[in-house]
């Protein structure tokens, strides 16, 4: 693709973007294709000769937008958000502009120094311990995802430990019945047993992980003679943002020399409001690493994890290997920071531009303002909800995460779990909006996760009406 070439098209490109979002709600939410619609649309092989442009960029329209689920649909309420905006697009196409490729500062001095300028700018946003800045004995880094920061972090306890080069059989991980699954695969991929990842039990009500049953489990580890390694306390677990009592399970883990991992990968970024801070307590004494997703809530394109650590010294020892054709004299020097000694790939791209260019363009106060008409949004969905008599609702809901069950009064358990299952697939199949479930306590649950960009109070009512009116629909034809 020659110069003119690559202006005309990527002109195109940004056109067809643009159009994109702006017109994001004449589309369904979810694809509604079946499994292995998009491939047959497809040859079965690559072009043998190039094609043209129009002719590829037809195909985006006639066989790949079909298959798209629009997470940037202000009626997109499933899972989690993966915010995107137009700084953080441009931040991504100028780092596949630049082709820079940041393994080392030698190879990409801009693209190292501006990483570790963002994470400590967001460090300060977020009102996490100045000890974790880059210029101190921890630091920052971006990513990929919250399950490679778990599975660094968990290197990095394992070399605090003294066990990157020894058995690890007696290895023993700590999380709840409530922590993300990437713990337990990061575990799995770092060899510990999959008895020795212990459940801690979580308080009935609140969901969150109980201090005085990982101080039994601890204990009993350390008399068996097990190396309890690490813990992993979770700020808004994924199933229902419940939050774990980081300071009390930070003391347990202190008395015990254990590693405390802090995933706070959806909620984290909610710090940058003050009046959220306190969903950090306990943080700043006593986590070894933490990591939060700028990817979910804070307006920048997958991929962009956040994680810090309070001392980078295990995690560089434990994945740090210098080969010769690697060397040089900046790393020599030990004046800078070479992240592939942070990661798992050798290889890095320039993800710190889009992240530079979202804090920049925002700026703190519409950051702030992002967050803040979640959490407002989600309140009042809250209050319909508590306020209706056909539905139950799960009270905490500190960010934009709404848990809600219909009701079916007339319904057994088990009709009533299908009763919800065919709701939430009713809603989902509409194209109108898209909703996840969970389980609490034996009983599906559905979650509204508010944080799209580009949702307002009336996507937000107009879920909740829609909602209303499938169930009663539904109520209706079951009691025909
Ligand atoms: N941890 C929590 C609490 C999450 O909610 C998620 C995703 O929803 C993850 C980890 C995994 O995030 P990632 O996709 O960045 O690996």
């Amino acid at each position: 693709m020659s110069a003119e070439q690559f202006r005309a098209h990527g002109k195109q490109l940004v056109d067809w973007i643009a159009d994109y979002l702006a017109g994001i709600e004449s589309h369904p939410v979810r694809a509604p294709v079946r499994p292995g619609d998009i491939r047959a649309r497809l040859p079965e092989s690559a072009p043998e000769h190039g094609e043209s442009w129009d002719r590829i960029q037809a195909d985006v329209d006639r066989v790949i937008m079909p298959g798209i689920t629009h997470w940037q649909h202000p009626s997109f309420f499933a899972y989690f958000p993966a915010n995107a905006s137009g700084p953080a697009i441009l931040g991504e196409l100028l780092s596949a502009g630049l082709g820079a490729q940041g393994m080392l500062w030698e190879t990409g001095p801009a693209c190292t120094e501006l990483e570790s300028v963002v994470v400590d700018w967001l460090a300060e946003l977020l009102g996490l311990p100045a000890t974790w800045r880059t210029d101190g004995p921890g630091g920052g880094v971006i990513q990929d995802s919250a399950s490679s920061a778990a599975l660094v972090a968990l290197v990095a306890a394992l070399r605090r430990a003294g066990r990157v080069d020894a058995d690890r059989t007696a290895c023993t991980v700590y999380v709840s019945a409530q922590t993300h699954s990437s713990m337990a695969k990061a575990a799995r991929i770092a060899g510990i047993t999959t008895p020795n990842l212990r459940t801690v039990d979580v308080d009935p009500d609140t969901l969150a992980m109980r201090p005085d049953h990982l101080e039994e489990l601890v204990a009993a580890d350390v008399a068996a003679g097990s190396v309890p390694t690490m813990v992993c306390a979770t700020i808004g677990t994924t199933s229902t943002t419940a939050i774990d009592p980081v300071g009390a399970l930070g003391e347990v883990c202190s008395r015990h020399g254990v590693w405390l991992h802090v995933d706070a990968a959806y909620a984290g970024v909610a710090a940058v409001c003050p009046e959220l801070r306190w969903i950090n307590d306990g943080a700043a004494e006593y986590a070894d690493s933490y990591v939060t997703d700028p990817h979910k809530w804070l307006l920048t394109n997958f991929d962009c994890s956040v994680l810090w650590v309070a001392d980078r010294g295990p995690l560089v020892d434990a994945l740090s290997i210098l080969p010769e054709y690697l060397r040089n004299p900046a790393t020599a020097s030990g004046e800078v920071i070479d992240y592939r000694d942070w990661q798992v790939p050798l290889g890095r791209r320039f993800r710190a531009l889009k992240l530079w260019m979202v804090m920049r363009w925002y700026g703190a106060t519409s950051l702030r303002e992002h967050i803040r008409t979640g959490v407002a949004l989600a309140d009042e969905l809250a209050g319909w909800f508590r306020e209706h008599e056909d539905f139950a609702l799960l009270e905490h809901h500190p960010f934009g995460l709404v848990c809600f069950r219909p009701l079916w009064p007339a319904l057994s358990h088990r009709d009533a779990e299908t009763a919800t299952a065919a709701l939430l697939a009713r809603l989902n199949d509409s194209g109108d909006l898209y909703l996840s479930h969970t389980n609490i306590g034996g009983r599906t649950t559905l979650r509204i996760a508010i944080g799209a960009p580009a949702t307002t109070r009336e996507h937000v009512r107009v879920a909740f009406r829609r909602i209303e009116q499938e169930y009663l629909a539904l109520r209706e034809e079951q009691a025909a």
